[in-house]
């Protein structure tokens, strides 16, 4: 946890960004609910448990900076609700989310799988591609037993 708020800190500061302690509160609840997909909203919710005082537009404006500096993704499972989701360390692509459509549960896939498809993209199309989103939308392994 230490170490990678330590990395997140100097990739804010190789861009000339300060961790502040709103900032680093933030970051502390996104690596705390790693697995969960949070809306700006949960984690101005659970930053606020430890910074009474912080409003959302503060977060808000946190989770931008993140999300233009690569930190988190932001996503959309198409229920309209943007949710940030940490990206893998060294990861040049974004993971995968399978969303089961019974118990709502999203689960991620964190290997890439797409090498094959991806060079048949790029040539058909001479499309250079730089990151996806792909989810899948089904029944979950728990639903199914
Ligand atoms: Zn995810
Ligand atoms: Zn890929
Ligand atoms: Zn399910």
């Amino acid at each position: 946890m230490e170490q990678r708020i330590d990395r997140i800190k100097k990739q804010l500061h190789s861009q000339s960004y300060k961790l502040t302690p709103q900032r680093e509160a933030t970051v502390r609840v996104l690596l705390e609910h790693e697995d969960d997909h949070l809306s700006a909203e949960d984690v101005y919710m659970l930053v606020k448990e430890k910074y009474p005082e912080i409003g959302l537009a503060t977060v808000y404006r946190t989770l931008e900076l993140l999300t233009e500096l690569k930190v988190v993704d932001k996503i959309n499972f198409g229920d309209g609700v943007s949710r940030y989701d940490l990206r893998q360390e060294g990861a040049d692509h974004f993971h995968h989310h399978l969303v089961c459509l019974e118990c709502g549960a999203v689960d991620e896939i964190q290997e890439d799988l797409l090498g094959d498809v991806e060079k048949i993209v790029e040539k058909r199309w001479n499309f250079e591609i730089k990151d996806h989103r792909l989810t899948f939308h089904g029944i979950c392994y728990r639903c199914r037993t």
